[in-house]
């Protein structure tokens, strides 16, 4: 498959030290290019996780010195796993431990300057390091290698300090390995919010409204059946707003039983109309078992089919739908217009196709549109609240969040392994979301 142009780069005002969304500043100035990792999804960090990351660099590092403006760039792991990037330097690597069920930041060497005054916590001296010294004083290089600590160091992302000298690396079980070490002085950037974010790409966000919009009017041209397929996510809440701006109101949500309470309250809020139903998940799931991730038999039986039989009899109809290239390898090679194999009178286009995640929020915030909650409360993607596409990480948010319905499903996971007779420690690991395990969620035993 041919790769679409996608972005795999994003741009940093290195005067106004805000990102951008193309290379150049609201300012003047010419943006330098910070590269990104597939799929290249440059996200910001909302509330839920600017406190996710405050509280572990508060409790691994000591300090609170964290800038306003933070990018999350989801990237592949055993669960999640975010390269975060600040004042247009990689800073650091969140990631969460599906066993263990906890989270650790682990700094990148080009985080220090801001931070290195004020970390007290997850310090190490090179003195604790067991052999580390004698290898400096031999002119040995030290990064890359691993070391015995001399001392109890939790396991996790840590800082190091030499003689002057500072650094990174990474404790797991008594043993750190250090990443990088050389000069590092302190250094302070400005601390811009999102509305100068904003500001700064105004012009960019302008340029991509009226490409989607001139988009959705050239391929609905002559077309009587136009409508809008609305999941209660941030990107169709941005196709919504381009839609209506090309002349289109009529949407749908479809219901599968298992939403978010906080996504039906949303959607009734936007006063869309027509909810289509699902089939009833409760009595498939009975009979089916869990979706997987390898097999997710409830798209066709709770989104497909009632889209389909809301469609028989109308004709022709053109679906704008919010599908992105970013979203997953899966749709990097979305088409602009591509008909529904399951119900082929439906074509769906996707007027933000070359959208990243950053560009959706800009401009939800640009616009001032409502957006639902659930993002702002952690979670990456707002679909069925027991999908099995979604992370251990979020799994834990649904958890805190509605224990009600995080119960009802361990509850019958717990009875389908029962009678099925199969490992139940799949479900404490998340495991269970997959049929047959790909090789990066096997243990060391099975290969
Ligand atoms: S969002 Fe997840 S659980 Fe819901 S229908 Fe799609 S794959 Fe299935
Ligand atoms: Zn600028």
């Amino acid at each position: 498959m041919r790769e679409p142009p996608v972005k795999k780069v994003l741009y940093w005002c290195p005067r106004c030290n805000v990102p951008l969304l193309a290379r150049t500043c609201g300012c003047g100035a010419e943006g330098f290019a910070v590269p990104l990792l597939r799929p290249y999804d440059a996200r910001p960090a909302l509330k839920g996780d600017r406190e996710l990351l405050k509280r572990l660099f508060r409790d691994q590092y000591g300090t609170e010195v964290l800038p306003k403006v933070l990018i999350l760039n989801k990237t592949g792991g055993v669960d999640r796993k975010d390269l975060v990037i600040a004042n247009g330097e990689r800073f650091g690597w969140l990631s969460f431990d599906p066993v263990h069920r906890k989270y650790d930041l682990e700094l990148t060497f080009e985080a220090l300057p801001p931070i290195i005054q004020s970390a007290t916590r997850g310090v190490v001296d090179l003195k604790d390091l067991r052999g580390a010294g004698e290898d400096i004083r031999d002119g040995r290089r030290i990064g890359g290698k691993r070391y015995p600590a001399g001392r109890e160091i939790p396991d996790g992302g840590v800082i190091i300090r030499w003689n002057g000298y500072a650094g990174v690396g990474v404790c797991t079980g008594g043993m750190v390995k250090v990443k990088e070490v050389g000069r590092v002085s302190s250094r302070e950037f400005p601390d811009p919010g999102w509305d100068e974010v904003i500001s700064h790409n105004r012009h960019h966000l302008k340029n991509l409204e009226r490409n989607a919009i001139r988009f959705i009017r050239q391929q609905t041209e002559g077309h009587q059946c136009v409508n809008i397929s609305f999941s209660g996510g941030k990107d169709s809440t941005a196709a919504l707003e381009l839609a209506r701006r090309a002349g289109f109101e009529d949407a749908y949500f479809i219901d599968t039983g298992m939403e978010f309470p906080e996504t039906l309250a949303f959607v009734r809020s936007l006063g869309i109309r027509t909810i289509l139903r699902g089939n009833n998940f409760w009595r498939e799931v009975e009979r089916r078992g869990p979706p997987r991730k390898d097999d997710r038999w409830c798209c066709e039986r709770l989104k497909l089919a009632p889209v389909k039989e809301w469609l028989t009899g109308r004709g022709e109809c053109i679906t704008i739908q919010g599908n992105r290239w970013y979203e997953s390898f899966a749709r990097a090679g979305l088409p602009p217009a591509a008909r529904n194999p399951y119900h082929p009178s439906q074509v769906n286009i996707s007027p933000l196709r070359n959208w990243r995640a950053l560009e959706v929020f800009l401009y939800i915030w640009w616009r001032d549109l409502p957006c639902n909650p659930l993002y702002e409360k952690g979670l990456e993607r707002v679909g069925c609240w027991m999908c099995p596409a979604m992370l251990e990480s979020e799994f834990e948010q649904v958890r805190t969040a509605h224990p009600g319905l995080y119960k009802a499903w361990m509850g019958f996971l717990q009875e389908w392994f029962r009678k099925k007779g199969l490992d139940a420690d799949a479900i404490a690991t998340g495991a269970w979301r997959w049929k047959h395990l790909p090789p990066k969620m096997r243990g060391p035993k099975s290969g």
